[in-house]
């Protein structure tokens, strides 16, 4: 059990930067329930087995993006509201 919904985790979403946030997670609860709906999908698609949808890079703060050397206006950035 997640502590956002039942299969998802503030902490997945986390920036995994180093001296920059401390760990920012701005989560729009259209995406949980976004992924909590195709996870669903997923796994009635699939019959017995349920299938894990795995977030490996939530959000990056701009000082992540910037040290490491990616565009400011990648989506990851852009697509959610401000903290
Ligand atoms: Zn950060």
């Amino acid at each position: 059990m997640g502590d956002l919904s039942p299969h998802f985790s503030r902490h997945e979403f986390e920036c995994h930067g180093n001296n920059c946030c401390d760990h920012s997670a701005p989560i729009n609860p259209d995406l949980i329930q976004a992924l909590e709906h195709l996870r669903d999908l997923l796994s009635k698609n699939n019959g017995l087995h349920e299938i894990p949808i795995l977030i490996l890079s939530g959000f990056r703060c701009q000082n992540t993006t910037n040290s490491l050397g990616r565009s400011p206006n990648r989506n990851i950035l852009s697509d959610l509201p401000p903290t």
